[in-house]
This record gives C-alpha cells, structure tokens and sequence, in this order.
C-alpha cells in the first residue's frame, strides 16, 4: 500500500503560539520519500519536519502538507576508528549519544535539548555552549542526501552551493534522507564544571572573555526581573570533558513531566516557582568546581518533559538575538533595561558568546558576539510590541533574530539582516515552503 497523507489534529511548534491542522506522512524507509515529494508544487507546497522543537514557525505549513521524518532513524554506518557517524535524519540527537557515549564518542556540539533530530539539527544549523571552540553543528558535516521535488537527489559535501544552502536552510532546499557527521573524542561521559555568579551584566562580559580561553563549553544564566545595579546578574556555567568517569548515557526518557498546560491563575506562580528551582540548583553548586554528568549540564530543561506546557494554552514566544562583539555589551544592557521594565520576561534567560567560526550557511545563525535568548508568555499585542520594540535594539546594533526560534519577524527585517537571503532563494525548493519563509520571503 503507497503511504499516504492523513489529517492530524493541530501540530504545534515548541512554543505553541500557532496551532494548526495539517496533512501529515510519516514514511518509515527512504523510498517512500519521492512519491510524498512528488505531490508537492509552488501552488501547494509540503514540508519536511523533525521532533518540533522549534520555538516559532518555521516547521509549520499550516492547512498543507508535512512530512514527519521521525520514523526514519535507522543508523547507517559509524567508524568506531574515526568518529564519523552517517544517520538517516529522523535519528535524535539523543538516540546517537546512546550509541556515542558507551563508545567513546560525543556530539561536536548540540544544542539545549537532546531531543532534536539530524534533519532538523542540519536545517537549522544549530550551535551549543562550545561555538566559540567547535562552531555549528553543520562545521562537522561532512555528507548528507537530499531530495528535491522534482525528482533529483543529491549527495551534498563541503564547498557544494547547494550544501551551504541546506545547512542553515531551514528544509526549503529539499528533504535530508541522511547526515553523515564528526563526533569527538571523549575520556568520559563527564565534565568538571564550575559555576560562578556576577553581579550585572557587564561582569559578565568580563568573565566571559576569560573563560572562553579556558573551557570548551560557557553559557550563563541571567535574571531578568532585577534592575539598576544589579540588572543582569546571573550565573556564569563552564565546563571541560573530564578524564576521569565512565561512559555511561544518559536515561533516555525524562524523569518528570508536565501533565497538562498550566492554568493561567497559576503561571507566574509556576514559572517563577520552576525557574527558581534551576536557580537555587545552581546557587549550591557555587562553591568551587564540580564533576558532572553531561546531562544535567547540556540538558537540564530535558529533565521536565512537555515542559513548555508552563507557559498555559496561549503558549509562548522565545526572542534570541545574536550581536556582534563591538555592539554586544551596550545592546545587551539596553536590551535587558527594556525586558526588566515591562516586567514580561520569564525569570531567567541565557546569555553566551559565539566565536570567530565562519558560518556554514547561507542563513546560519550565529556570528561572533554575544547573544540573548528569552522566553515571553503569550500576551498578545503586549508581548507583540515588547518585541517589536527590542527588535529597534537589535537592528540599531547590526544584530540578528534566530529563524529557529521566530514566530513573528517581519519581512524587512528579516532580510536587511541576513543580506544573503536572496542568493538564498536560487536554492529554494519551490516545491516547498512553510508560514515562516511565506512570511519572511514576501
Ligand atoms: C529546550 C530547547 C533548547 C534549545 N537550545 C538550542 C540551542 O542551544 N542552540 C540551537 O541552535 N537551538 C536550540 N534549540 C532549538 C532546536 O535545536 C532547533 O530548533 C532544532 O532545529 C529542532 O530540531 P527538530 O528535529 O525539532 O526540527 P523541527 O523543529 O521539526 O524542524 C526544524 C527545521 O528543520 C527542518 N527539517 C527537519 N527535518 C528535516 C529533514 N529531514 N530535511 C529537511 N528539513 C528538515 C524543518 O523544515 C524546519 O525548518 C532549542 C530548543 C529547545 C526546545
């Protein structure tokens, strides 16, 4: 029986502003990808989507077509000698590491969640606490295949245009069947970590200079519900691959969970209450340095399953902005003062450095600086403007907005931001396309 479309109840992204109902595949073998693909036209274009855990829009196609690659993670080959792993791109992040870690053998870098997929971790070529050390994740790309909708598939390396589209292309150039990828060596599967508070924000940037010298993996927290003198005070988080520890992965499944969207009588309650807690994790682990698991320390939202429940049925909107390094401190502060003073912030944000890598993509992400990433709970107009008014910020800066994590950005600023975005469209798929690029794209 050929494989087919069926209607879903709505999907949603991460954040859960935008529920809608769409046509969904699931094909479980690589060779049910071209008949899907080839229903797909510019009249009515389909998608390509992973485990959803973008924050905004971009892995929604509301009312069309989407191709769920889940059911395809099967690993293809992994060189136990070398490192390199080849993937089909439904496979997680979080599935390789339980083939990984007993071996030796880590993720060049990852992101906040391990439940990403290759595919999605590819299109949006995403970056963890070490950019500064090992880049994007596409940097350790050294393969992958794609289908395109009109029939063609294509092996893709380094230095090919349309792999430098794909990386960072955010599904538009075609679907990824399968990812072959460096993994790094590791001793074990522990860190010695250290955590170290700082007053304001500039502290930060400080210790920040320091640290990236020192340790592969620095990322801070920052409370965004205190000003003046303390505005920006948080916790600085760095960490190295330990020598010493066995190489035991993490438990797969989440040891908590959210059961049920949180009412709104109850959210400031429970944000706060929920943030807290990471905070108060991390204020006892102040004193001096400490041996850790990678888990808790590169994943700790994973620990509380559906946790973007938090936020209640309205969802939530992530902001992360990336700033250069001559902009990044004084932008930063303006950024914070505005967030602290509307009083819509979610308690803690995440504030790290990206280093001098150049970017693999046409449209990666990040540069070298600094950015913000911040949670906002759906108020409507009110958190609309909030950002609105941050977005004057970030462009008076020569900042730029994470596609991953938009459900909003408008049009021109979207593209006086990425300048490369139209040699960009030269490798779009017309075949597909998602609310995201409909909007940015217009
Ligand atoms: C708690 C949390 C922490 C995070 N931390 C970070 C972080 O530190 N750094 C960071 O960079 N990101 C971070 N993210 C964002 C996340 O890493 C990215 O959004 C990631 O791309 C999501 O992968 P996914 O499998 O869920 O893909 P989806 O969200 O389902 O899709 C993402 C994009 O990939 C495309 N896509 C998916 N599969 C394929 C395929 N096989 N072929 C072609 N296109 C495909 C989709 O069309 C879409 O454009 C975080 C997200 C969460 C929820």
């Amino acid at each position: 029986m050929s494989i087919r479309f069926d209607a879903s109840d709505a999907l949603a992204s991460w954040g859960r502003v935008v529920k809608a109902t769409h046509l969904v595949a699931r094909p479980r073998f690589p060779d049910e990808l071209p008949s899907l693909l080839a229903g797909f036209s510019a009249a009515e274009p389909g998608l390509a989507v992973g485990l959803r855990r973008s924050y905004g829009d971009s892995n929604l196609n509301p009312a069309g077509r989407v191709i769920d690659m889940t059911a395809l993670d099967r690993l293809i080959a992994f060189d136990r000698k070398t490192g390199v792993m080849r993937a089909e791109a439904g496979l997680s992040l979080s599935q390789a590491l339980q083939v990984l870690v007993p071996q030796g053998w880590f993720l060049p870098t990852t992101p906040g969640t391990r439940f990403v997929t290759l595919g999605g971790a590819v299109a949006n070529d995403v970056h963890g606490k070490n950019h500064h050390a090992m880049g994007t994740f596409g940097a350790s790309v050294t393969r992958l295949k794609l289908h395109r909708t009109d029939g063609s598939t294509h092996e893709l390396a380094q230095g090919d245009p349309l792999f430098h589209a794909t990386v960072g292309g955010l599904g538009l150039t075609g679907v990824i069947e399968w990812v072959e990828f460096r993994t790094v060596r590791i001793s074990s599967a522990s860190l010695e970590a250290q955590d170290t508070p700082f007053e304001n924000v500039s502290e930060f940037f400080d210790m920040s200079a320091e640290t990236k010298e020192t340790h592969e993996h620095t990322m801070a927290w920052v409370d965004c519900s205190t000003g003046g003198s303390s505005l920006g005070r948080g916790i600085l988080s760095c960490a190295n691959w330990s020598p010493h520890g066995d190489l035991m992965p993490h438990q797969e499944e989440p040891k908590k969970k959210m059961p049920m969207d949180a009412p709104s009588f109850a959210l400031n309650a429970l944000t706060v209450r929920a943030f807290n807690s990471i905070r108060h994790g991390l204020k006892t682990m102040r004193n001096g340095p400490y041996h850790t698991h990678y888990e808790p320390f590169f994943y700790p939202l994973d620990a509380i399953a559906h946790w973007n429940r938090l936020y209640g049925a309205r969802g939530f909107y992530q902001y992360q902005c990336a700033l250069p390094s001559e902009t990044a401190r004084d932008a930063t502060i303006e950024l914070l003062k505005t967030i602290v003073s509307s009083g819509q912030g979610s308690p803690l944000a995440v504030i790290k450095n990206f280093g001098a890598n150049p970017p693999v993509g046409l449209l990666s992400f990040p540069r070298e600086g600094t950015t913000l990433a911040i949670d906002f709970r759906n108020q409507d107009e009110d958190t609309l403007n909030l950002m609105a008014d941050l977005d004057q910020i970030v462009a008076s800066a020569a900042g730029r907005l994470n596609p991953a994590k938009d459900g909003r950005i408008p049009a021109d600023l979207f593209q006086s931001v990425y300048p490369k975005w139209q040699e960009f469209c030269a490798h779009v798929d017309p075949g597909l396309s998602s609310a995201f690029w409909r909007r940015v794209s217009a």
